[in-house]
């Protein structure tokens, strides 16, 4: 019989623990999770929450409990101006993501997965499956091990701040400083009033991201209390390879996050969910060749984006800025998600 081993009890691992199943039942699936509990863990919580999905693809929508509220409405800051999108319903949330990580595991449990929590992997030799995925996030415990840790990472910091005057239950507000990175302000949950306020830059410029924050918050005259703080690093864009040997990766440590926007979620549930696929029948080999088709041309997009940019940045930092507006309204207008307003 089949043996698969799952690293990370997250949205990549859990997508790919219950694609096998529902394809495949007679495949043997563990999930390892270092955390005591699925979703509701630290890692659950290390998001800005954020979540949208492509108009034709509605496999991972969430269900009630697992979100906050559909966003419909975007407003992006770029320099002075100001850019405004409304969302069509059904296609973007604020996720409950622990929540939502949690229902995945319950899912994954009816079909037959086994899950081990508190269970960490420290090493490849810890596990004996025929295919071993590695759904460890960023960075990759395996690709660490095999020295495969390629590929363009941000950094991040966030705080949820609840009671704050900046929540608005369905608006994100995403806050654009050149090509090095953005500021967020999400809507979270509602009973509290919270909003989850961040910033993500390109990780080599060595910022001091919490006191970046602070200011940002001054200036944008943020109020309420701090409960929560999280960050750390993200992919950006894809990371190869994406399988080795008999080891296929997952989300964060393959599918990395869309490079404009930093998103992961949608990314680790469809990475998952092909790698899924791709065992259940037995056409591992195809794995990489499917991840790259999905994601290849924002990668593209990005790698002619941001030298250009840079120069630009040189020359005339205005210039820049246009740029840059110029290369988010093509953003939307490739992912079919966004109606610009103005
Ligand atoms: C501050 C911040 C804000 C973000 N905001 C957004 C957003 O708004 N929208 C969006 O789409 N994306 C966002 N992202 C990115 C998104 O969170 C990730 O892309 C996504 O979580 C990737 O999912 P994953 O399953 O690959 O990895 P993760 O969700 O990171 O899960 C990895 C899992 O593996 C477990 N694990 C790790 N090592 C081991 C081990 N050795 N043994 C056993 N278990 C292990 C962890 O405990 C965890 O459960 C954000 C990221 C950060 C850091």
């Amino acid at each position: 019989m089949t043996k698969v081993d799952i690293i990370g009890g997250s949205l990549g691992g859990l997508s790919t623990a219950i694609s096998i199943k529902e394809q495949n039942k007679s495949i043997d699936v563990i999930v390892h999770e270092k955390h005591k509990k699925i979703g509701y863990n630290h890692e659950g919580r290390r998001c800005g929450e954020a979540y949208s999905i492509e108009k034709e693809w509605n496999r991972w929508t969430p269900r009630k409990k697992s979100y906050y509220d559909e966003i419909r409405r975007g407003i992006i800051y770029i320099g002075e101006k100001k850019q405004e999108y409304t969302i069509k319903s059904g296609i973007a949330y604020i996720l409950n993501r622990q929540e939502f990580i949690s229902q995945l595991g319950k899912q994954a449990i009816e079909l037959g997965v086994e899950i081990q929590t508190n269970h960490k992997i420290k090493s490849l030799s810890n596990l004996d499956g025929d295919y071993i995925i590695d759904a460890s996030g960023c960075p990759s415990t395996i690709k660490r091990e095999l020295n495969l840790n390629k590929g363009l990472k941000g950094v991040t910091y966030q705080q949820t701040i609840e009671n704050s005057n900046y929540f608005i239950s369905d608006t994100i507000k995403i806050y654009y400083i050149g090509v090095f990175g953005y500021y967020w302000i999400f809507p979270r949950d509602p009973k509290k009033k919270e909003v989850n306020v961040g910033i993500g830059v390109v990780k080599d410029f060595g910022y001091n991201l919490k006191n970046l924050l602070e200011e940002f918050k001054r200036k944008q005259n943020i109020t309420g209390e701090v409960n929560y703080v999280t960050g750390g690093l993200v992919p950006v864009g894809l990371q190869r390879p994406f399988k080795y040997k008999n080891i296929l990766f997952v989300g964060d440590t393959s599918a990395g996050s869309f490079p404009s926007s930093g998103q992961g979620i949608y990314r680790a549930l469809l990475s998952g969910e092909v790698a899924g696929k791709c065992i259940a029948h037995n056409q591992v080999h195809r794995y990489p060749y499917i991840l790259n088709k999905m994601f290849i041309k924002w990668d593209v997009m990005y790698k002619l984006f941001r030298p250009i940019n840079r120069i630009c940045i040189n020359i005339n930092p205005n210039l820049a800025l246009k740029m840059l507006e110029y290369w988010i309204k093509f953003n939307a207008k490739v992912s079919h998600q966004f109606d610009i307003k103005k």
